[in-house]
């Protein structure tokens, strides 16, 4: 059976106390994950030590939502891959629709942020998704192909160093997910646009899907075949809620 992985991203969210209490009520829902699935955490950057050191014993991976698109050098304010790598981290979430909002990021310095996560030994979380006007308008493959095509374009690296999420903006942390059928299709659409470069890299690509993964649509989203797991933001705050999405994989 192919691996799955669940991966939460915490946003902005936390403090040195709650993340503690989360990682413990974690611990106690989900003594250790399984073998079928990987679950991994993504705090903020100040954390990122302080949740290695928490999941020391724990075989959960750590994660950044960001990272720079250089190694090292004069970029006030950006954290180097490397940084991460050294902290802990094993994961970095790329081109999420929140920083192409909010932080004006495009599609070329997607692609080069996640090279340079690669080349630094983490596992980018390439996100990709349309917005709504886009899906109305009828645009949503031509946007998914454009984004996958400016990450994947130069990118040449093994299945199991990288992960593609699909996280339509307009079902993110609006309550309202995509139906099990769309996300199918899309993730259907994202591996037949792969498998055009590299048919065996493709089959075996994980695919995960995000935006408003819950506790009520977790089973039906997952039991697509080509879902390969979750990337769970506001559920993953919550203990019982991350571990009972992880039990529905
Ligand atoms: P959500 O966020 O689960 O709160 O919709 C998902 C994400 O931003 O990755």
């Amino acid at each position: 059976m192919k691996k799955k992985w669940l991966i939460g991203n915490w946003k902005m969210h936390g403090n040195l106390a709650s993340n503690k209490a989360l990682i413990e009520s974690l611990r106690a829902e989900l003594p250790q994950p399984d073998e079928r699935a990987t679950m991994v955490v993504c705090p903020a950057f100040p954390y990122l030590f302080q949740l290695a050191e928490l999941t020391k014993d724990y075989g959960v991976g750590i994660g950044v939502q960001n990272v720079s698109d250089h190694l090292q050098g004069a970029y006030t304010g950006e954290t180097s891959p490397l940084m991460v790598k050294e902290l802990g981290g094993s994961y970095a979430i790329i081109g999420h629709s929140e920083r192409r909002q909010y932080q004006g990021e495009n599609d070329g310095l997607m692609g080069r942020k996640a090279l340079a996560a690669i080349d630094a030994g983490l596992i980018p979380v390439i996100c990709v998704g349309e917005t709504a006007e886009e899906r109305d308008s009828g645009r949503t493959h031509e946007v998914l192909g454009r984004q996958l095509d400016a990450a994947f374009g130069y990118i040449r690296t093994a299945h199991d160093k990288i992960i593609l999420a699909y996280e339509p903006r307009w079902a993110i942390g609006t309550g309202i997910a995509a139906t099990p059928e769309i996300v199918q299709t899309e993730h259907e659409f994202l591996r037949q646009r792969i498998a055009i470069r590299d048919k065996e890299f493709a089959a075996k690509l994980p695919i995960i899907y995000g935006g408003s993964v819950k506790v009520s649509n977790a089973n039906a989203i997952f039991s697509m075949p080509d879902v390969d797991g979750g990337l769970i933001g506001s559920a993953a705050l919550n203990a019982r809620e991350f571990v009972t999405i992880y039990r529905a994989m």
